[in-house]
């Protein structure tokens, strides 16, 4: 067992974000999506590519959105996407209204 993270750049290149398929960034022990911004934490040096577990964050104002079945709702917004909309661009344009706050 070495000191160096198991998660190295040969990694990343086979590794890409389960929901949209995007190229991912390695920092901090996390994986972020390049495409839809999706983070991934990355425990004991495996990375937990499971949607439910991962972190999602609003593709208009980058606030973390909270996942409600398929869905992901940003409350600051007022979106919500569903989670079949797999690149950004199309998740904006699908974009539903929230109204999760009540
Ligand atoms: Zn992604
Ligand atoms: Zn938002």
């Amino acid at each position: 067992m070495g000191n160096e993270s198991m998660v190295d750049k040969k990694l990343l290149d086979i590794l890409v974000c389960p929901w949209c398929l995007g190229e991912l960034d390695l920092a901090e022990q996390k994986l972020t999506c390049r495409e839809c911004r999706t983070v991934y934490v990355i425990e004991d040096d495996i990375p937990n590519m499971l949607i439910p577990e991962a972190r999602v964050f609003c593709p208009l104002c980058s606030k973390e959105m909270e996942k409600i079945g398929e869905y992901a709702c940003c409350a600051d917004c007022g979106k919500k996407f569903s989670m079949e909309q797999r690149i950004k661009g199309r998740m904006i344009d699908h974009a539903e209204p929230y109204g999760g706050k009540s």
